[in-house]
C-alpha cells in the first residue's frame, strides 16, 4: 500500500463491506486488497450521520449494538440505535441475508400478543488470526472467535531471524494458524514492535531489522484475505477496550524489552502525525542524567522500566527493602513521564500492561502517587490506574479487534 492509499483511506463512516461469499465471506475482488486501520474514527458508533453514509454507518450501528449487548428484538434495536423500526427491518433482512445477523429464538412476551423474534450477530460466522510480533525472541498466534476468545494457538521461534527472515517467519507463522481455522476467516491482524504507519508498513523496528517493511501488504497477497498491521501498544489499547472494561479516554504502557504505549481519547485511537504516538520509551525522564540507552541517549524511560534492565537490578539487589527501592524509583520515573500526558488529555485510566512481578506493586504505587503528586486534584484525582487483566494475550486479542473494527465496524 502507498502512501497515497493511506492518505485515501476512509475519514468517517463505513467500514469495508463483507458481503457473504462462498471462500472467505468477501465479494470478489475485494479479497486481495489490504484493509488499513480506518484512522480518526471512533471505535463504537452510537449517533446518526450524514444521509450519503449514512447506510453503512447504521449497518455497524446495528451490528455493533447486537455485538455488545447480545440477544435482541428489532424493536430493542431500534430502541437502543434511535433509528427506525423501518430502517432496522430492512438493514436486519440486509444482515440476515449475508449471514452476519441470525434469528435466535422468540422472547415469550411479558405482554399479550406476538412473541418478539430475538436476533444476534451470528458469532458463528468467522474467526480471526491474532498475531503478537512483541515477545523477544517469539512469535505468537492464535485462532480467535469473534468474541475474542482464543480457540487454538502457534509459537514460532525466531531463532535471532531479522530483516526477510523475520518476514518469513510471520508468512509461516499466519500459515499455521490459517490451516487451523474451522471456519472462514475474517482477517488477520498483526501487532508488531516499532513505528507502523496506516497502511501496515513497519516504517522501524529496530529488533526484527525492519525498515519501511511493508507487512500489512505481503500478509494481504500471500492470504487473499483482509490484513491490519499495527503497532503492538496500539493493539493491546484496543483490546484492553473490547475486553478489558477501559474507559474511553485511557493509555495502555506495555513495558517488555522496551517500553510503549496506546492511546485512546474519546474512545479514538490515537495515532499521531508521525504514526509514533505512544512511543514514550525514548522519552528522557528527568535532568539528571541515567543510564545509557540503546538509542544513544542518556536516562530514557525505557532505560528505567525495561524488563532487562529491571531484573537485573533486581537480581543484583541484597535485600528486599533495596528491591522496594528500585522498583518505586521505576515507578516514579514512569509517574514522572506520564504526568504531562495525562494532564494535558486529561485521561481517566491508565493501564499497565507487563510482567506482574515487576509492575504489579511498590512500581505501580510509586507511578500512581507521583501522578497525583504532579496533576490538579480537581481534574485528575479520581485517575485510576490498573494492571491489565488480560494477560499475555493483550496483543493477539487486540489484533483480532483491529480486523473486526476494520471488517465489521464493531469492537
Ligand atoms: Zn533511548
Amino acid at each position: 500500500m502507498t502512501a497515497a492509499d493511506v492518505q485515501r483511506s476512509p475519514s468517517a463512516g463505513a467500514p469495508a463491506n463483507p458481503v457473504a461469499a462462498p471462500a472467505n465471506g468477501f465479494a470478489p475482488g475485494t479479497t486481495a486488497r489490504a484493509q488499513g486501520f480506518a484512522s480518526g474514527r471512533a471505535l463504537r458508533p452510537s449517533t446518526k450521520v450524514l444521509p450519503e453514509h449514512a447506510r453503512g454507518h447504521n449497518r455497524s450501528l446495528v451490528l455493533q449494538t447486537l455485538y455488545r449487548s447480545g440477544q435482541l428484538s428489532r424493536a430493542d434495536i431500534a430502541r437502543e440505535t434511535g433509528l427506525t423500526r423501518v430502517t432496522i427491518s430492512d438493514l436486519v433482512a440486509e444482515l440476515i441475508t449475508e449471514g452476519l445477523v441470525v434469528e435466535a429464538g422468540q422472547r415469550e412476551g411479558v405482554r399479550p400478543g406476538k412473541p418478539a423474534t430475538m436476533l444476534d450477530l451470528n458469532r458463528e460466522a468467522f474467526q480471526i488470526i491474532g498475531i503478537d510480533l512483541s515477545e523477544y525472541g517469539t512469535f505468537r498466534g492464535a485462532v480467535l472467535d469473534l468474541d475474542g476468545q482464543i480457540l487454538s494457538r502457534a509459537d514460532l521461534p525466531l531463532d535471532g531471524a531479522v530483516g526477510p527472515d523475520a518476514t518469513a517467519a510471520v508468512l509461516a507463522l499466519a500459515e499455521r494458524l490459517v490451516a487451523a481455522t474451522t471456519l472462514p476467516v475474517l482477517g488477520i491482524g498483526v501487532g508488531s514492535p516499532g513505528v507502523v504507519d496506516l497502511g501496515g508498513v513497519v516504517l522501524s523496528a529496530p529488533n526484527l531489522g525492519w525498515a519501511g517493511e511493508p507487512l500489512q501488504g505481503f500478509l494481504a497477497e500471500r492470504f487473499a484475505l483482509p490484513v491490519v498491521v499495527a503497532n503492538d501498544a496500539n493493539a493491546a489499547v484496543l483490546a484492553e477496550h473490547s475486553f478489558g472494561g477501559a474507559d474511553s479516554d485511557m493509555m495502555l504502557i506495555k513495558v517488555g524489552h522496551g517500553v510503549g504505549a496506546g492511546l485512546l481519547l474519546d474512545g479514538t485511537p490515537l495515532f499521531g502525525s508521525r504514526f509514533a504516538a505512544g512511543e514514550i520509551g525514548h522519552v528522557v525522564v528527568g535532568t539528571d542524567g541515567g543510564a545509557e540507552c540503546v538509542c544513544g541517549k542518556r536516562g530514557c524511560l525505557e532505560t528505567w522500566l525495561g524488563t532487562p534492565r529491571l531484573d537485573a537490578a533486581l537480581a543484583a539487589a541484597t535485600s528486599d527493602a533495596q528491591k522496594t527501592t528500585i522498583l518505586r524509583e521505576a515507578g516514579q520515573r514512569l509517574g514522572i513521564a506520564l504526568a504531562p500526558v495525562v494532564g494535558a488529555l486529561n485521561l481517566a485510566e491508565v493501564v499497565l500492561s507487563g510482567p506482574t512481578h515487576l509492575l504489579d506493586g511498590p512500581l505501580a504505587a510509586a507511578t500512581i502517587e507521583t501522578l497525583r503528586a504532579r496533576t490538579m486534584a480537581e481534574f485528575h484525582g479520581d485517575l485510576t490506574l490498573r494492571m491489565t487483566a488480560l494477560g499475555e494475550d493483550i496483543v493477539m486479542r487486540g489484533a483480532a479487534v483491529m480486523v473486526l473494527s476494520g471488517q465489521l465496524g464493531v469492537s
